[in-house]
C-alpha cells in the first residue's frame, strides 16, 4: 500500500459509500473492516428490510449540540440524491409509511450486496477481519496499526461509527484514534433504545402490545410524548413510540433525573368517550367479576395492574358508578411507569454524541484540526429519528467524504 491510498476505517455504510464515490472520482481505496463481513448494521435494519432513508428530509428528525453543521451536511442532498445514488448502483427503491423508502427487494442483503458489487467494481480493495488498533501521523503520513499490519497513507476516513449495537460492531475505537489526534468528545448516550423498570407489575404484562401513547416527564416536569406501540417486557417497555422517547430518556437518566413515563393505553378513545362506553355497559344487577368485566374492553394481562393504579375497590359490576369509573379511566389513560435505566448500547440502535462537529468541515467532512483527515456517519456528534435518518445521514457523508476540486 503506498500513500496515494485513501484509507477508510469501517465498512457500514458512510463508509462503503465514500468508498465507492471516492474510487469513481479515481482515488485508490482501501476499505478495513474489523468484521468478517461487511455492513452489518445494514443487514439488521429495518426488521431485515433496510429502512434507507426517508423522503421528506427535515432539520427536526437530527440532533446534535451542532445543528447548524447537519444543516450545512444535509444542504442540497436530500433524499433524491440519495435515490440516484443507489440507481446508479442498481438497486431500486420504494415508498412506505411516512416517507420511508425502502430498497424494493425489501431485504437488507440486496442493498449490501449491491454496494459490495459496486465496491469492487470501481477496484476498492476490501479487507475484513482487519480490525485497527491505533492510528499516528506524522507530516503527511497516517500510519495504521492493524491485525493485518502496519498499513499507510496519506488520506484517513474515519467511519468506524459508534458505540451502539456492539454484537454488530458498534465500537469507541474511532473516538479513540480522533481524540488522540485532537478531537473533542460530545458525551454518547444510547438512543432508540428499550427501557428499564423496576416496577414489579410490568413483568406481569410482559408481552402486551398496544397501539398508546407515552408521554415522558422528567422530575415531574413535562417534556415530550410519542404515539405507537407500547410493548411491556419483563424488563420494562420497548416499542416504537418507546424507541422514539429514549433519546430524551436516556440523556436525562445521565444527569440523574427522575423518569416517569404515563402511558395512554386508549389514546383513540378520548377521555369522555371512554367514560361513557363504560358507563353504558353496566348492568345494574350483573354481579360479575370487575376483573371479568374489564376483560370486554382491556387485555386481561393489564386489568389487577388498572384495578391497583386506579384504587378501584369494587368487586363486581353492579357496584360500579360514575366515581369509580372515571378512576378507571384515568389509568387506562395515565398509567404511570417508572424508568430507572435503558437497555444500553447493546440494545441501541443509534448513539447520541460523537465528534464535536464544529471541528469539522461540513462540506468535505474534514478535520479542521488535522489535515487530510475526513470523518463520516455515525462517529459524529449527530443521530437522527427512527424513520431511516440515520441512514440519511450516513450516506450524505459518505458522498460528501473527499476535497473540493
Ligand atoms: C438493529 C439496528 C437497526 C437499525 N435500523 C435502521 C434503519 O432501518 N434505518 C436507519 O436509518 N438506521 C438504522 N439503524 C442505524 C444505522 O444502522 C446506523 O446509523 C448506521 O449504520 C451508521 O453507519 P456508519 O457507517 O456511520 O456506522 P456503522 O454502520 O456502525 O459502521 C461502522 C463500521 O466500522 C467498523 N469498525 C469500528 N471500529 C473498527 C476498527 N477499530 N477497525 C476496523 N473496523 C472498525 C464496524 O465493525 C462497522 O462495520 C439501525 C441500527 C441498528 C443497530
Amino acid at each position: 500500500m503506498n500513500n496515494e491510498t485513501m484509507i477508510i476505517i469501517g465498512a457500514g455504510a458512510a463508509g462503503l459509500c465514500a468508498a465507492i464515490v471516492s474510487a469513481r472520482a479515481g482515488q485508490r481505496v482501501t476499505l478495513l473492516e474489523q468484521n468478517s463481513k461487511i455492513g452489518k448494521k445494514i443487514l439488521v435494519s429495518g426488521n431485515g428490510k433496510c429502512n434507507i432513508g426517508n423522503k421528506y428530509i427535515n432539520l427536526s428528525h437530527f440532533h446534535s449540540q451542532n445543528p447548524s453543521f447537519i444543516e450545512e451536511v444535509l444542504e442540497g442532498y436530500d433524499f433524491t440524491v440519495i435515490q440516484k445514488f443507489f440507481t446508479s448502483i442498481g438497486l431500486e427503491l420504494m415508498e412506505g409509511k411516512e416517507g420511508k423508502m425502502f430498497p424494493m427487494s425489501l431485504q437488507a442483503s440486496s442493498v449490501v450486496e449491491l454496494l459490495e458489487y459496486e465496491a469492487q467494481r470501481v477496484g476498492v480493495d476490501i479487507v475484513c477481519d482487519c480490525v485497527v488498533s491505533s492510528i499516528d501521523k506524522d507530516t503527511d503520513t497516517f500510519t495504521i496499526e492493524t491485525t493485518q499490519g502496519t498499513k499507510t497513507c496519506n488520506k484517513l476516513l474515519l467511519a468506524s461509527g459508534s458505540p451502539a449495537a456492539p454484537q454488530l460492531g458498534g465500537s469507541n475505537s474511532g473516538y479513540t484514534f480522533a481524540t488522540k489526534m485532537g478531537h473533542s468528545l460530545i458525551p454518547r448516550h444510547p438512543s432508540l433504545v428499550q427501557l428499564c423498570s423496576e416496577e414489579t407489575w410490568v413483568k406481569g404484562a410482559s408481552g402486551v402490545k398496544v397501539a398508546g401513547l407515552a408521554k415522558l416527564y422528567t422530575n415531574g416536569e413535562y417534556i415530550t410524548e410519542k404515539k405507537g406501540d407500547l410493548l411491556f417486557t419483563n424488563y420494562g417497555i420497548s416499542g416504537l413510540a418507546i424507541l422514539d422517547l429514549s433519546r430524551e430518556v436516556s440523556i436525562a437518566l445521565a444527569s440523574h433525573a427522575y423518569c416517569e413515563l404515563s402511558l395512554d393505553l386508549m389514546p383513540k378513545q378520548s377521555k369522555e368517550k371512554l367514560t361513557n362506553l363504560l358507563l353504558n355497559r353496566i348492568q345494574k344487577e350483573s354481579t360479575k367479576p370487575i376483573t371479568l368485566w374489564l376483560q370486554g374492553v382491556i387485555n386481561k394481562k393489564l386489568i389487577s395492574i388498572i384495578l391497583e393504579q386506579s384504587k378501584c375497590k369494587v368487586k363486581t359490576e353492579k357496584e360500579l358508578n360514575r366515581k369509580e369509573i372515571n378512576k378507571l379511566v384515568h389509568s387506562i389513560k395515565n398509567l404511570k411507569l417508572s424508568i430507572n435505566d435503558t437497555k444500553g448500547f447493546q440494545g441501541a440502535e443509534v448513539a447520541t454524541g460523537g465528534i464535536d462537529t464544529t471541528e469539522v468541515n461540513p462540506k468535505t467532512m474534514e478535520s479542521k484540526l488535522v489535515h487530510n483527515l475526513f470523518f463520516a456517519g455515525e462517529i459524529l456528534d449527530v443521530d437522527g429519528d427512527r424513520g431511516g435518518f440515520n441512514f440519511h445521514f450516513a450516506w450524505v457523508c459518505g458522498l460528501r467524504a473527499r476535497k473540493e476540486k
